[in-house]
């Protein structure tokens, strides 16, 4: 996506509107890190790999939710039963940083209702200038300097909006051997670049990605015999489209904060009042009075609106992706990033107004990008309260996922499911009801287990005796 910077509008009536509320602590995402425990089981093989680099490294950035699935179920006071996956939500881990993947959904679908209550929304993002990014690579730093453009949007009017930072800048490729990000790639030689990464992964290649925003390829030769060729072809590829060529060690990262504001003082922003904010915003990220400001201190700060429902979603969608994409990029910042807080709202108590539109009027991508989630549902049940009757949700233990595939369900979207409901309650404590349940699960497990078992011994005897009935046929 490439942003445009500055928006030339009308002035706005009556100037910038402007308030001094209370600051928000804005708010915490849902809390699945203590199930992490749990599924920190990794191969043994990648342990060893990775031990000179310390324990700590291990179980911060191994497991992830690549080849293990776990779920809990949790009921209210009244038997509504429900499941959510658990899953790491780790940028860089190949499940959570897909686009469309749940963890994405999640982060989707939490922020949803909010953008329903724009008319029109406008989107900021405030970069940090090359040689200021070494500062800005611990939680504490990003956390602070997010604090600090809210607070000035806050003191712009933008009473209420949600913040979120994306680590590094926009890569599509092939990233460990995974297809990342092809879909949203807008370049005339897609189909070229397409057929290259195919050659390259035939070639045993894993880290092959374009930035189309800087025009380079990154990569990283897989060596052996094709060695040479491979990177003769690579070299070609980037000539012939222009593109430079940059090892695939080198990409670094590049913080982005990204701000989606209601418009509350209209969409447009005067080129006047866009340059005031940058030069505000540059005070903060050089830390130093705006008077003293110069031409040794570049800032950028792009800014566009959303005036449909469907370019919202879009946008929505897009600021909640994953743009970590491998840890190795960074290996200090990933592990510094561990439970950071990057999904943050602000202004409480100025989102109670009705929404300004519904998902019945998105159409085409939008329309898909909503479908399958059930936001009202989804809300609730984050909030850890029953959508069906409004009591608390008491969640159980994890069980592997594969229990969950065997029980009567309804999905809500995002790795939430609706189960059937238990009948009104004989009392009993909830950890009885959890543990009854597990059991019923075990059993129709064990069930399932055994009717395989007896269909495959069938299946190979009945194996054994076409192969001993075919031998004699073929021995004259
Ligand atoms: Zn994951
Ligand atoms: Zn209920």
């Amino acid at each position: 996506m490439v942003a445009v910077s500055g928006i030339y509008g009308r002035e706005l009536a009556g100037g910038v509107c402007n308030s001094s509320l209370p600051a928000s602590p804005g708010q915490t995402p849902g809390g699945v890190g203590r199930y992490l425990d749990i599924i920190a089981n990794v191969s043994f093989e990648a342990k060893i790999a990775l031990h000179k680099l310390g324990d700590d490294l291990n179980s911060a950035l191994l497991p992830t939710c690549q080849d293990r699935a776990w779920f809990v179920t949790g009921e209210c006071a009244n038997g509504h039963r429900f499941a959510k996956e658990l899953v790491c939500g780790k940028e860089f881990c190949p499940v959570c940083g897909e686009d469309g993947s749940t963890a994405h959904n999640r982060r989707f679908a939490r922020w949803l209702p909010k953008i329903q209550h724009f008319e029109s929304l406008g989107y900021f993002v405030f970069t940090i200038p090359e040689a200021q990014r070494a500062k800005y690579k611990t939680k504490k730093a990003l956390a602070d300097l997010g604090h600090q453009v809210q607070e000035l949007l806050k003191s712009w009017g933008y009473l209420r909006g949600l913040r979120r930072w994306h680590f590094f800048g926009d890569y599509a490729g092939l990233i460990g051997g995974r297809e990342v990000n092809l879909g949203e790639l807008r370049i005339s030689y897609l189909k070229a670049f397409n057929r290259l990464i195919e050659t390259f992964a035939k070639m045993n290649g894993f880290d092959l990605v374009l930035n189309p925003n800087k025009a380079t390829i990154f990569w990283r030769n897989p060596g052996g015999q094709h060695s040479s060729v491979i990177a003769r072809l690579v070299a070609d590829f980037a000539k012939t489209y222009g593109l430079h060529l940059k090892p695939y060690s080198s990409i670094k990262p590049n913080p982005h904060l990204n701000s989606l504001v209601g418009g509350e003082c209209g969409p447009y922003i005067p080129p006047r009042v866009l340059a005031t904010i940058k030069l505000e915003y540059a005070g903060l990220v050089y830390g130093i009075p705006v008077k003293e400001l110069g031409e040794s201190h570049p800032i950028d700060v792009k800014y566009r609106y959303r005036l449909s429902p469907g370019k919202m979603v879009h946008a929505l969608k897009y600021v909640t992706r994953a743009t970590f994409r491998d840890y190795t990029w960074d290996l200090d910042m990933a592990m510094e990033l561990r439970g950071f807080r990057n999904m943050v709202v602000w202004g409480r108590g100025e989102w109670g107004d009705e929404p300004a539109w519904s998902l019945g009027d998105l159409g085409g991508k939008a329309r898909a990008a909503v479908e399958d989630l059930d936001i009202r549902a989804i809300e609730s049940i984050v909030a850890g309260v029953c959508p069906v009757c409004g009591e608390a949700l008491t969640w159980g233990e994890a069980l592997p996922i594969g229990l969950l595939d065997m029980v009567d369900k309804q999905s809500l979207g995002a790795g939430y499911y609706s189960l059937g409901d238990l009948p009104p309650p004989p009392v009993q404590p909830a950890d009885v009801k959890f543990r009854l349940y597990a059991l019923e699960l075990a059993h129709r497990l064990e069930v399932r287990q055994s009717v395989a078992r007896a269909e495959a011994e069938a299946r190979a005897e009945a194996g054994e005796y076409q192969g001993w009935w075919s031998g004699l046929l073929d021995t004259d």
